[in-house]
């Protein structure tokens, strides 16, 4: 099974519409290597903007709601997201898990509140680095997998991103194969609940890649691609992480 490269840049909260310039940079180069699948996730503010001043490439959201509307002061729901020309949508980075409460069952809604808005996910998992340090990081990583991932969906619009949570923006990677075990297991785990369509749900790894690491990283076993924080705000340090997938 041949699963296309996917490349996603979440702009965290960074990002005023002087950064749009750099959006057009990074999906005019992104152009150049066609068989990688290329995101931007800005925040929810540039997200229409982000949509029309790059027709047809793919922008989305951090976060969604898992309610389609209602009293939820500051949240932003999955329909909205679609409504403002996103196609897709990051759930369950650990800075939502840790800093916001956000525990699987939470995780789970919202991917279904995506799924239903006719978004694509992603779904993020990763470990604490205690745990990775007590040997216990894949049974950690595969409850959050259990937990999280819902029981039904499209698998070429559901995406992992395996974050290692000790590796995100501190320029701490794994190893090449610590990342191939996780993702390996993650599929294994995968394959167990869903049969053969669990060959078409691809598997990012993320944390700290850049234009250095990206071809080593992204190709292990199993990694699909990668989700990219600090490097992806600027096409100068995004575009080679693009072409290094472009060329695995
Ligand atoms: C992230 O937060 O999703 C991430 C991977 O960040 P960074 O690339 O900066 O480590």
């Amino acid at each position: 099974m041949t699963r296309r490269k996917y490349v996603v840049g979440n702009w965290k909260m960074n990002g005023l519409k002087s950064a749009l310039g750099e959006a057009r940079s990074i999906f005019a180069a992104a152009d150049a290597h066609p068989g990688v699948d290329v995101a931007l996730c800005p925040p929810f503010t540039l997200i229409g903007a982000m949509a029309a001043t790059a027709p047809g490439k793919a922008v989305g959201g951090q976060d969604c709601h898992s309610a389609a509307s209602g009293a939820f002061t500051g949240s932003v729901a999955a329909p909205m997201l679609a409504d403002a020309g996103a196609s897709l949508v990051i759930v369950g980075h650990s800075e939502r898990r840790e800093g916001f409460g956000e525990r699987d069952a939470d995780i789970r809604a919202k991917a279904q509140a995506a799924l239903a808005a006719g978004l694509s996910v992603i779904l993020c998992v990763g470990e604490p680095q205690g745990v990775r340090e007590s040997g216990g990081a894949i049974a950690y990583v595969l409850a959050q997998v259990e937990g999280s991932v819902p029981d039904s969906f499209d698998p070429q619009r559901f995406a992992i991103a395996y974050e290692p949570i000790w590796a995100i923006g501190t320029g701490l990677v794994p190893t090449v194969a610590d990342v191939a075990a996780m993702h390996g297991a993650i599929r294994g785990a995968l394959r167990e609940r869903f049969g053969d369509a669990a060959e078409s749900i691809r598997i990012l790894y993320g944390g700290s890649v850049n234009g250095d690491n990206a071809a080593e990283l992204l190709g292990a076993g199993d990694v699909d691609g990668a989700l990219v924080g600090g490097a992806s705000l600027t096409a100068a340090k995004f575009v080679p992480i693009i072409a290094a997938a472009a060329g695995l």
